[in-house]
This record gives C-alpha cells, structure tokens and sequence, in this order.
C-alpha cells in the first residue's frame, strides 16, 4: 500500500473501531463480532508499524477499552487495569515465548480461561469489601460498589482482615443470560447481544435491584498489591486469593514450557461449550512476580501476559449475490451467496436468509458486508448488515412475482411471511418432494441422492413418488456414474422400503403441517393408511397433539382425487400401508387435572423416575416438555431442582413438590 492508500485507510480505521469500541463499551451493543473488531485493530497495528508517522497519540491502537459514564462516580485505580495483547494461533504463542525468555530466560507460565465478561476492580481494607469499580479507561473507571454487592460469590467480608485489591471478571452464567434474553423477548424489550453485554449492562444499572435480579457471578484472577504480602508469583496468589474466600477460577494450569501451554489452549477449544458461562480465550501470564518486573508493560498491556482468542464462530464477509430456492411445499427461500470465509473452521459461502421480510427488516443489500454466524453445525445466517461500510454501489433486493422454477405467479397465503409457488406441477416442488420421500425419517431408501434425483427426474423417469417402484435395472444404469452393483443396491433399497411402517409413508409423503411425530402419533392411533385417510375432523381432533391446522390440512390432503390415485398406485406396488410399531395407550383420562396442560418436570424426584412421571402424565392426558416458558402450565419440581425452578417463580407458574403431584395422581 502507497502511503497516500496507507493514510486514507488509517483514518477509515480509526473511524470504525472509534465507533466500535463505543457502541461496545459504552453502549453495551456491539454491531460487529469481536473477530472483525481484532482484525481492524491488527490491521491498524500493522499499517502503524509500517508508517510510523501516522501513528497518532488519540489512535485507537493506544487506548485501553472505554470511558467513564457520567452517572457513577469515578474512581482512580491505584494500579492501572491494562488490557492483553492478543495471539490468535500457535505461531503468536511462540512469538510470545521467545520474546519473553530472550527478555528473562526460562519461565514457567500459568494458563487461566479468559472469561468473556468484564474486568472489575474490587478493594478491601481490613477484610472488608469497601470498593468495586469497572475498568473504565483503565486509569479511571466507575463506582460500581452497590451493585456489585449483589453478586452472591462476592465476599463482602474476607477471612483474614488484609487490606487487598484484586481483580476479577464479572460475567453472566449462560443459562441467566438466555433466561434474560426470553424475559426481554416476551416483553418486546431489546436483546442483549452475547452475555458480556448482558453483564456490562446489568453492572452498570443505577438501580441496584436490577443488577441483583440478572445472576451474575465472578471470578477472581488477580492480586495487584500481592508483593507487599509477600507473594512471589501469580500462581501462589491465587491459591491465596482462594483461601481469603473469592472465588477462583479451578480450571488453571501452571505450565513448564509453551508447548504445555499450546496443548492447554488447544485442549479448551471443544472443552469450552461445556462450560456453563462463556470463555474467549485462554489468558497466559508469566508466573514469576519478579520476571513480570523485568518484563514490564507498554502503555497499553503487560509484556508478560497475552490473551489467546479462539476462532470466531461469527465473521465479517460481503454478500455478492442472493439466490432463490424452491422447496417441496412450493416456498421460495432467499440464500445469500458469501465471499468464502472460514467461520469456526470451516469454509462457509452460503448463509440462509429466510424470507423477504427478513431481508427487508434487517435491509440487507446485495454488495453490503454483512456478520454471518455458525453455531454448532446450524446453517449459517447473517445476523446483520454494516452500513458503515457501504459504498453506495449496494443493490436493494426484490422478490420476483414469478416462480423461478416455473414461472407461476408466487402468492403469499393466510398470514405467512413466505412466498410460494402454488403450481402442483412445479418442477422444483417434485423434485424436491421426492428427495424428501426418500429421506432418512421418511422411506429411507439409501443411494437415492440428490444428483441421482435430479436425473431421474429430468431423464422422464421418475413423476412422482410412485415412479420409483418402476424403475428397472437397464433405466438405472443408463444414469451418469451409476455402474452395475450400485444399481443392484439401488433398487434392492427400494425393494426393503415398501415394508416400512406406515408413519415413514406418511412422514415421506409431505402432507403441510405433518411432520415425522405427527406421521407418527397419526399411524400409532389409525394404524391403517384407509382409516386415516377416512378420518373426519373430530376423530382427528380427539388426538390430543393434533391441532385445527393439522387436522385441516389432512382432511384436505385426502380429499383430493390425484392423492386417491397415488395411494392406491404405491399400493399396486406392494407399498405397506399398516403401522407395525407398539399400539398407543389409549383413552387418555380427559377428566384429569393434567389433560390438556403442557407440563415441566425439574430436580430430582424420590418416588418415581422422571420417565415414569412423565408417562403417568401422559397418561393422564398431560403433555411433558423440556424447558419453562409462557406455554407452561405448571412444573412439578424435585430436589435441588434448579434454574427452571427459577425460571418458573419469575414467570408465576403454578409449582408443585412431589408429594402434591403423588397426591393428584393416586386421585
Ligand atoms: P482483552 O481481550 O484485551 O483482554 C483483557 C481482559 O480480559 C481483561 O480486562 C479482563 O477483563 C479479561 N480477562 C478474563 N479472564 C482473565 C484472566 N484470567 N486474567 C486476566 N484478564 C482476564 O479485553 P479488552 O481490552 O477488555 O477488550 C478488547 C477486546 O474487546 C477486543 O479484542 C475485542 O475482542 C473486544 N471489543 C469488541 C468490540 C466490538 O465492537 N465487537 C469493540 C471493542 C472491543
């Protein structure tokens, strides 16, 4: 880059992370994931390492974190509360390791999980909690004594009297922050992004009450005037730390060399989503109290401690396209096409963006840089757009009228945000309704995938569902890539699907609304595809899972004379239509005070197990589900039973202990 290039994008930079760190720390809202924030921020150390000249006193590579806010009183940390440089691989660890002992030779390093939370500052005079405040700017930061008071793990009184300052990360355990977010969720409120900003906002309350009602908790990592009680090294601190009685993170390692270190970190990249609040990195620091002396720090971290950040699962990339997909019910399903990106290591170059409206709300223009996130092995989605990084060349999307399978008119129906294409005879809905047929909860007939489909389909081979029973052995091996012994197992395959139990037929034959429990429940309750298929409204509806919509839908599905020709078309073929699995418990008590009412059981129960509570509830016409929310309408907890307990209070459910439940069922 030329330096005219060099000092334009250095004040673009300093434009976006100035902008980022305030929504961050000061608004407790970030826009971009802290992955894109980093790779500014490199970005910006690399350009100022390579033109030193443009690296100003205000830039953002010089400040630690936030600002005071103006509503709390400011306090002047004794010791300034610096941040940590950063490593984001194994060759940063080393750099870290060499740097370090060509400064003071050989070290022991200890490794502590780096809670994603936010750093507190607490001082006690004479075993007596009379301080906490936040980091700030890290030479001043905010009086948040009361508030964090309501941290139970916090000892308002230590058990020896000593005058300390420590440090510490507050954070909000993982289950108080989705129970918070559902409570905002239900009251219209705004989400809180991760549980970082969960927890910087509920600390930083001017009412106290708020912060004691968010569950928050704290580590304590730190001792800052540990020499004057003659602790020589960090590790030796925090077992001290532990018996003045904070709590401390058990989960460190005091390590003899780097690679120790690098098997620790690599060690806690699948470890972490075990853990019940959130981690972001591994903090690694020299254990030596006097080598920590000798290392010093820049003005903004120490030299002897680095943070290791673990890959993101949320990035920054463009979205140069968005492509339109039709599925088996006929919706039309928008996909972003992505600049390649690695998200959690992995190459990611579609995300999913649901329907219009979705596009609409979040106004997502094809050119724009959007965040795009992978959880698990969820589908990716792009969470939001940065306006901030538009050019002006961004194209608005628009839905087309038309089918881009069939060119039949799209049409929106009832209420639903989706369009589709109600054209029966769209080639893409076919398609796809046969991929369904055979898919794993459905017929489960392997070596039919996609390709093979797509060609039979487009070959005239294959119409509809029936179709497949006809194929012959010459057809199959006239396909692409399809050889003699792969055409053998194909139709040997489809030959074992016809003894399948009736919900797979039911499942695979894609009725709206009917998906693989209902397919089930359906066969379990009529047991032959002729009684169903002659069921009426009512019958339908004295199943207790099945609801208007569904029954509805089923009456429909068989009323239409082309679904009459295609059962008994599949049943000249020898397709069985008969449920083979166990029979229902039928007639559940319709008088009991469980039918109907959708139930939690929580904590441990002394005189059943949970499964026979559970079917006992069944049983009784109750319906048992996992988790606690509005649709709850009562919970039935054990022992130590706890956070859906919690969750039950705040929400004013109905609770029972066991002995009621006892009571209710022996009636
Ligand atoms: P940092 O990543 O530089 O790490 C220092 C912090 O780690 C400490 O202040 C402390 O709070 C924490 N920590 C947790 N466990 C620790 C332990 N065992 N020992 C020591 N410290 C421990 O954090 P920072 O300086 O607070 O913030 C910088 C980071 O914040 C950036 O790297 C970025 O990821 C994020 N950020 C994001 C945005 C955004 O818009 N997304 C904006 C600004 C900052």
């Amino acid at each position: 880059m030329d330096k005219q290039a060099a000092i334009a994008r250095v004040e673009e930079l300093h434009r976006l992370l100035n902008q980022y760190n305030y929504e961050y720390y000061v608004l407790d809202k970030p826009s971009v994931p802290d992955a894109e924030y980093d790779r500014l921020m490199q970005e910006l150390i690399a350009l100022e390492a390579e033109y030193p000249e443009l690296k100003t006193k205000d830039s953002p590579s010089q400040r630690v974190g936030g600002q005071a806010l103006d509503a709390f009183a400011k306090v002047e940390h004794r010791t300034p509360m610096l941040s940590l440089a950063n490593a984001f691989n194994e060759g940063d660890l080393r750099d870290f390791d060499r740097r370090v002992r060509q400064e003071v030779g050989d070290v022991k390093y200890v490794c502590e999980l780096k809670i994603d939370g936010l750093a507190v500052s607490l001082r006690y005079e004479d075993g007596y909690f009379v301080q906490g405040a936040t980091r700030g700017d890290g030479l001043i930061g905010e009086d948040i004594t009361e508030n964090l008071k309501t941290i139970r793990s916090l000892p308002l009184r230590l058990k020896e009297n000593v005058t300390v300052e420590v440090r510490g990360e507050a954070f909000m355990p993982k289950k108080s922050f989705e129970i918070l977010n559902q409570q905002r969720s239900e009251r219209g409120e705004e989400l809180f992004a991760n549980p970082r900003n969960a927890a910087a906002g509920s600390l930083r309350q001017l009412d106290p009450k708020v912060a004691a009602s968010r569950n928050l908790d704290l580590f304590v990592y730190g001792l800052a005037n540990a020499e004057e009680l003659g602790i020589d090294s960090h590790s030796k601190a925090l077992d001290y730390l532990h018996e003045l009685g904070f709590k401390t993170n058990p989960e460190r390692r005091v390590c003899a060399n780097i690679d120790e270190v690098i098997q620790f970190v690599t060690s806690w990249h699948e470890k972490r989503a075990q853990l019940p609040y959130e981690i972001d990195g591994i903090v690694i620091k020299v254990d030596s109290f006097k080598q920590q002396e000798q290392l010093g720090a820049t003005a903004k971290s120490p030299r002897w401690a680095i943070a290791y950040k673990f890959p993101a699962e949320e990035v920054v990339t463009k979205l140069i396209d968005i492509e339109l997909s039709v599925g088996r019910t006929g919706v039309v399903t928008p996909t972003a096409i992505l600049e390649p990106v690695r998200i959690a290591g992995t190459t990611v170059q579609r995300a999913s963006l649901h329907n219009e409206d979705f596009i609409r709300e979040k106004d997502i223009r094809i050119g724009d840089y959007v965040v795009v996130k992978k959880a698990g092995d969820i589908i990716p989605e792009v969470v939001n757009v940065l306006p901030e990084r538009r050019t002006g060349e961004e194209e608005p999307f628009k839905m087309p009228a038309h089918c881009p399978e069939c060119q039949s008119e799209l049409v929106r129906l009832d209420e639903e945000v989706a369009l589709r294409c109600i054209n029966p005879k769209c080639p893409a809905q076919i398609r796809e309704g046969l991929i369904h047929f055979v898919s794993r909860n459905a017929m489960n007939i392997e070596g039919l995938g996609e390709k093979v489909i797509a060609q039979l389909f487009k070959e005239g081979l294959v119409q509809d569902v029936a179709d497949l029973y006809t194929l012959t052995k010459e057809q199959l091996m006239n396909l692409e890539r399809m050889g003699e012994k792969s055409a053998t197992n194909l139709l040997n395959a489809i030959e074992a699907s016809k003894e399948n139990s009736l919900e797979r037929l039911l499942f695979g034959l894609g009725i709206r609304h009917v998906g693989a429990k209902a397919a089930k429940i359906l066969a379990q309750q009529f047991e032959t595809m002729e009684r169903l298929s002659q069921a009426t409204k009512e019958e339908l509806l004295a199943i207790h899972e099945i609801g208007e919509k569904m029954a509805d839908s089923i009456i429909a599905y068989f009323s239409k004379p082309e679904v009459t020709d295609l059962i008994n078309e599949l049943r000249s073929y020898g397709v069985n239509m008969t449920y083979k699995g166990p029979k229902a418990v039928s007639n559940a008590d319709t008088d009991s005070y469980f039918a109907g009412k959708t139930i939690v059981l929580t904590g441990k129960l002394e005189k059943l197990s949970r499964n026979e509570a559970k079917e006992k509830i069944e049983q009784l016409g109750g319906k048992v589900t996992g988790s606690v929310s509005k649709n709850t309408d009562l919970v039935i907890a054990g022992a130590d039973a706890g956070s859906k307990l919690t969750k039950a209070q705040q929400l004013n459910i109905e609770i029972w202990d066991e002995a009621r439940f006892l009571q209710e069922i022996e009636r």
